[in-house]
């Protein structure tokens, strides 16, 4: 077992299965709704618990229905929810429409997310206790800087994937030690589209990146050493709605086991592409057998 503990969101998913999706002004009738937990922090955490991980949650759930079920599926698969707060109001909600490509549009309405500004009491004594701390934005920007923060007085690795897209601020990216953006965010955060150019420009402010980069897999890149892609496998994606969260906590869990970074890349590539061969978010994340099995 591994000590992981993210710092992040948890949202319900409500998910509408179209042809195609809307247009501005247009309304189009789905095929299919489900309600299913989610958040980029929750699916982080339930990948990586899945993986193998030894994982706790740090966030926050509103005091309605949907977190009473939002709670219960982080325990349902195994995550440690002793830190995630109860905060009145509502919980996040993110509004997914998912098209017969498997591509997907998301609103994201913060709720009880928006109360995570700050680290509680206990936090920090969790999160020195760590092996690494994984990082999203859908946090407040003072609740993300404050875990990372303490993160790094603690000599903990922080992961951060920086979605949704945005500027970092300077002392976030001095506390990241491993950046994990896809293509778009690569591409916001370094002003080029190109993988390569944008993971040189991100070496200058963040020690290690992984871009991940869809069906076409990963690219490893740290400071004094050659850049390294790894291949995704292929298969048919039915929907990619968790592919990032699915990767990056399969690659938490190899890299405090101590694989080396190519090969934690191609476990996670191969848990990530395990999810996206079926619907939902944290619902279609594997479990450790299946991954070993897929990464074989
Ligand atoms: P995000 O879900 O954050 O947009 P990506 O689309 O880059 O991120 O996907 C993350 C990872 O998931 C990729 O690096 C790859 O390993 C895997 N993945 C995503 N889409 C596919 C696909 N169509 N086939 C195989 N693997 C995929």
């Amino acid at each position: 077992m591994t000590g992981i503990v993210v710092l992040g969101s948890t949202n319900m998913d409500l998910v509408a299965y179209v042809a195609k999706a809307p247009q501005r002004g247009e309304t189009v009738t789905g095929r299919e709704f489900r309600t299913v937990p989610g958040g980029k922090g929750a699916n982080q955490a339930v990948a990586a618990a899945r993986a193998g991980g030894d994982v706790s949650m740090i966030g926050a759930v509103g005091t309605d229905d949907f977190g009473v079920r939002l709670r219960a599926a982080l325990d349902g698969s195994g995550v440690d929810t002793d830190r995630l707060r109860t905060a009145d109001g509502p919980s996040g909600t993110a509004h997914i429409v998912v098209d017969d490509e498997g591509g997907n549009a998301i609103v994201v309405v913060p709720g009880a997310n928006g109360t995570v500004d700050h680290l509680a009491p206990g936090d920090e004594a969790v999160i020195a206790a760590a092996d690494a701390l994984l990082l999203q934005l859908e946090l407040p920007l003072a609740g993300v800087i404050a875990g990372a923060e303490a993160a790094r007085r603690h000599g903990v690795r922080t992961v951060l994937t920086p979605a949704p897209a945005q500027p970092l601020p300077p002392e976030l990216l001095a506390a990241t030690d491993l950046l994990v953006p896809n293509e778009h965010e690569a591409a916001v955060l370094a002003g080029t589209t190109d993988p390569g150019a944008a993971a040189e420009a991100l070496l200058r402010q963040v020690p290690e990146v992984v871009i991940t980069l869809g069906a076409a897999g990963s690219l490893y890149a740290a400071r004094g050493a050659e850049p390294v892609t790894v291949r995704a496998p292929r298969v048919r994606a039915v929907d990619t709605t968790a592919a990032g969260d699915t990767f990056v906590g399969a690659l938490a869990v190899a890299i405090v086991e101590g694989r080396p970074m190519p090969a934690a890349m191609a476990w996670a590539s191969a848990a990530a592409a395990l999810s996206v061969q079926r619907p939902g978010a944290s619902s279609s994340m594997p479990y450790r057998p299946e991954i070993d099995e897929a990464a074989d």
